[in-house]
């Protein structure tokens, strides 16, 4: 039988859980508002890509290290997930990531942000492709014909790209 120390125990543990839940909800309900599409996963929180796809990531770091693409291979570990593609394609794995650094007001206002390459990394399934800007930040992953990448990125609720001027 329990016992009602043990009952409060669980009480108290339970407790920050489902204030953390409310509070992601209100959050995120807060910035649809704004018209602010904050990087986040089903609790309200930033997604780092190696923890959303540590496999798929593991695949992205072996290419860029025998490519030899130190710049994004960098970047790679603190990159966050911002939102998904929404095309139709149901291979479709395709995601966009916050910027890795600030600009400095020089590079924003004179020099501006404009797309800098697409890089094919050769992973073995489906077709990737990196995308820099101009200032070498990766700004997303291009991911067709992977169905696994897909299916990881709905499942964490990784809000789509419909409603944003970028690609
Ligand atoms: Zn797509």
């Amino acid at each position: 039988m329990p016992t009602l120390a043990g009952i409060r125990e669980r009480g108290v543990v339970e407790q920050p859980d489902a204030a953390d839940e409310v509070r992601a909800f209100t959050m995120a309900a807060l910035a649809a508002d704004l018209g602010v599409r904050p990087a986040h996963s089903r609790f309200g929180r930033p997604v780092r890509f190696r923890d959303a796809l540590p496999a798929f990531y593991g695949e992205i770091e072996r290419a860029l290290q025998a490519e030899g693409v130190t710049g994004v291979l960098e970047q790679l570990p603190t990159l966050e997930i911002i939102d998904r593609c929404d095309c139709d394609e149901r291979g479709c794995g395709t995601f966009h990531v916050a910027a890795s650094r600030p600009l400095n007001q020089v590079e924003m206002n004179i020099v501006g942000v404009r797309h800098g390459e697409s890089t094919p990394l050769d992973v073995g399934r489906g077709l990737v492709v990196v995308d820099t800007d101009n200032f070498g930040r990766v700004t997303g992953i291009e991911v067709l014909d992977r169905l696994d990448v897909a299916a990881v990125l709905k499942e964490l609720r990784v809000p789509t790209s419909s409603g944003r001027t970028t690609r």
